[in-house]
């Protein structure tokens, strides 16, 4: 795996110079600025060049992950020296793929509709790319922090993208009935569901595995949502597989897989989810990206006396 520090990352002190003017008429006006240099990281894989954004952060209560007490949560945040009092922090990063001649962006943030968010506009500046240039987005699941930033501002904002999204998905977040019965955390995600299908007339509803281009393949991942997938992308010996929300930070995998998140409706579908893909990813070494893990995602998970634990990737200085 050829792994190097973006160029763009090493010249940050001027990118974050130039960023308020340049993304200023691309976010939303309730969207928070950049409080220092947009990160990115940048990893090869293969022929695909994969860009690691972020849209910013939330932090999630110490209640969120049923399964555990509150108490058993904080104390793994404590152990992890992440504690806050504002419980778990999430991040919402997003992986741009680029083969050179196709763009394709998975998942979109949450654009400000939870925590600290809306920066996806920036950091898609900092790397001289608007998002008329963006020929593809995968929304991983129809979660409010995963497609937001398509619809935000109740406008298409990939005016030019194809979008890809498991036709599972589709059915939950666009039935009546199902809204109807949702607790309230969820509501906002079936708006803006709707939106999605209202404003993109080119989306494309898949069903679990699915090549959508030489290398880059939707992986079924039913269990969080029942449209859930990763992607997979690939070229010879290399490949990285981003499982979006799979893992989230403190509770996975080191926890164990029978750690929940609130947002999941199925909790035995999800905890199956984990089952299956954990002590496979670890037997691999398979390289992964994951939305909600400390910037930039990208990991493995590694087995060490009997226990599983998260290794970040070595992402830079790798030539
Ligand atoms: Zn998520």
């Amino acid at each position: 795996m050829a792994v190097s520090l973006s160029r763009r990352a090493l010249g940050l002190g001027l990118s974050a110079l130039a960023l308020p003017v340049a993304a200023q008429g691309a976010r939303a006006a309730s969207s928070p600025s950049p409080a220092g240099p947009v990160p990115l990281a940048q990893i090869k894989v293969g022929r695909f060049t994969v860009t690691a954004l972020a849209d910013g952060h939330a932090d999630m209560p110490y209640t969120y992950f049923p399964g555990r007490t509150p108490e058993q949560v904080e104390a793994a945040a404590k152990a992890q020296f992440t504690a806050r009092p504002s419980g778990v922090r999430f991040v919402f990063n997003q992986y741009l793929v680029e083969d050179g001649t196709s763009r394709v962006l998975i998942d979109a943030g949450p654009a400000g509709t939870i925590g600290q968010t809306g920066l996806l506009p920036a950091a898609l500046a900092a790397r001289n790319l608007r998002p008329d240039q963006i020929d593809a987005v995968i929304v991983t699941h129809m979660h409010q922090d995963h497609l937001g930033g398509l619809v935000a501002g109740g406008k298409r904002t990939f005016p030019n993208a194809e979008v890809y999204v498991d036709r599972r998905d589709v059915a939950h977040w666009t039935d009546p009935a199902k809204q109807a019965g949702a607790p309230d955390y969820l509501q906002t995600s079936f708006r803006l569901s709707s939106d999605l299908v209202r404003l993109y007339p080119r989306l494309q509803a898949t069903q679990g595995d699915h090549q959508i281009a030489r290398g880059v393949s939707l992986v079924d991942l039913t269990g969080h949502t029942p449209g859930h997938i990763g992607v997979r992308i690939e070229d010879g010996s290399e490949s990285l597989i981003m499982v979006s929300d799979m893992l989230f930070p403190v509770v996975h995998p080191s926890l164990g897989t029978d750690v929940n998140f609130l947002f999941e409706q199925d909790r035995p579908a999800a905890h199956a989810m984990r089952a299956r893909f954990f002590p496979r990813a670890a037997e691999a070494g398979s390289l992964i990206a994951a939305t909600h893990m400390p910037f930039p995602g990208l990991g493995r998970i590694v087995a060490e006396g009997g226990r599983l634990r998260w290794a970040p990737a070595d992402w830079a200085y790798q030539d």
